[in-house]
């Protein structure tokens, strides 16, 4: 009989296990892949950027679907107020030495294999067990113990933690096998959309796909509510937009398309140039051509795709310079309009928004407040961060807090 099941061996489940293991509980890791840590070893382009020091206090750069304490559960959960100190010193704890660049915290190594290298030999040297390949499908309770069933085998424990990660990315891991056993358990779950991911848009932006551009964007609602803005590096792809800027954004914009509402961006590829200081460049250069022009701004392909696409009545090449003609250009660079029609899909998608919900979770441990025994961590409940580290940090503070909550009561009882 195991003192804890956990199910899934991604960052939340190891974290878990070794909080445990370390308080000298017996615990077993059931992973359905070859290997612990699919998805780790993909994290940040195979550097893993596992935290992050620009933490708010309102953890604003979490997002949930409809908890309105969603931020008082963040700082329940991460009690110290110092998530990313926590992060650094438990990866300290286990050997890994991190570097910074910015705010952003990565291994020392830059490799996320060195994170999971560590994280098996602490659970080796912990003595928790593993079986790897072997897909949970059910879990049934009896006489206050649990028994959690694979298709060959089956493992008794009196606690059980599910940390079975969310859809995306079916080829690290991701899948809707903890879903399945959170609705088996009766636990209420919000819809689940993809995030972290490009946008696909009504445009046909094909002409433009590879080219890359600093700018700002700004997230409209068909009703004109501005609803978020982000600025850094917009990638243009052959059916939309993508980039770290817009995968920030695409968590809002799911939630727009999912009310049935219309999402568009406003992009300003030129954020720290004035109209004025433009049209001085256009009347000083006007022995170019307007595209010649555009381009000492902004990517040649852009140029041409913004010549035309700038709807002007009867410009030649005499009155090309024609003052309103230019003006429209420069609102061009300025507010570059895209309706969003879609989300790219899960296998698209660094994260899974929705899940377990949190208005069952008692954030101080991760349990299920009405079922004892019963704990859910990680990328399965209703949490995802933006890009940075903000997610692998909840991952693995959930799971500790699991661990260690999980000691506690078995010993006070
Ligand atoms: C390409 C990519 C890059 C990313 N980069 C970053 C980054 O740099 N920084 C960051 O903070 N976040 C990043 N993320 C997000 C981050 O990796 C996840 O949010 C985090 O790993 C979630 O951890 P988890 O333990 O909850 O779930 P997971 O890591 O998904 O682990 C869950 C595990 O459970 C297993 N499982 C599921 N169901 C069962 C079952 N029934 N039986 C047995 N096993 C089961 C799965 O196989 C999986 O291994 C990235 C994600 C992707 C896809």
């Amino acid at each position: 009989m195991y003192d804890i099941c956990i199910i899934g061996g991604g960052a939340s489940g190891i974290a878990c296990a070794i909080t445990a293991a370390r308080n000298g509980l017996n615990c077993i890791i059931i992973e359905k892949e070859s290997k612990l840590g699919k998805k780790i070893y993909a994290t940040g382009n195979g550097r893993c950027n596992v935290t992050n020091h620009n933490f708010s206090n309102d953890y604003d750069l979490y997002y949930n679907s409809n908890y309105d304490e969603y931020t008082s559960f963040l700082n329940k959960l991460f009690q110290n107020g110092n998530p990313d100190k926590e992060i650094i010193d438990f990866l300290y704890s286990i050997g890994i030495v991190t570097y910074d660049i910015d705010n952003y915290v990565y291994p020392h190594s830059m490799q996320s294999s060195s994170i999971m290298w560590a994280f098996n030999d602490s659970l080796t040297k912990l003595g928790v067990k593993t079986r790897l390949k072997a897909c949970v499908e059910k879990i049934e309770s009896n006489d206050g113990i649990y028994i959690v069933k694979t298709q060959n085998e089956q493992f008794e424990a009196l606690n059980v933690v599910l940390a079975c990660g969310g859809l995306s990315y079916k080829n690290l891991g991701g899948s809707d096998k903890g879903y399945t056993l959170a609705n088996n358990l009766n636990l209420k779950c919000t819809d689940l959309r993809p995030s972290l991911c490009g946008l696909i848009t009504k445009e046909d932006m094909t002409g433009l796909s590879g080219v890359r551009i600093k700018s700002k964007a700004t997230v409209f609602s068909e009703f004109n509510n501005v609803i978020a803005v982000e600025e850094g590096e917009l990638q243009f792809t052959d059916y939309g937009v993508s980039g770290i800027m817009i995968f920030n954004l695409s968590g809002k914009i799911g939630k727009l398309l999912n009310n049935n509402q219309k999402a568009y961006i406003i992009i300003d590829f030129l954020p720290d140039i004035s109209y004025e200081t433009i049209y001085e460049v256009f009347n000083k250069n006007n022995h170019r051509k307007p595209k010649a022009i555009l381009n000492s701004f902004i990517n040649d392909k852009l140029s041409g795709y913004i010549i035309d696409n700038t709807d002007f009545n009867n410009i030649t090449d005499n009155n090309i310079f024609n003052k309103e003609y230019i003006s429209e250009l420069i609102r061009s660079l300025h507010n570059f309009k895209l309706e969003i029609i879609k989300l790219r899909d899960f296998d698209n998608a660094q994260v899974t928004s929705g899940g377990v919900s949190l208005d069952i979770i008692n954030p101080t441990d991760m349990s299920i407040k009405e079922i004892p025994g019963i704990y859910v961590t990680g990328e399965l409940t209703d949490i995802d961060g933006i890009c940075g580290g903000y997610n692998l940090t909840y991952a693995i503070i959930s799971g500790i807090r699991a661990g260690k909550g999980i000691y506690d009561k078995i010993k006070s009882s």
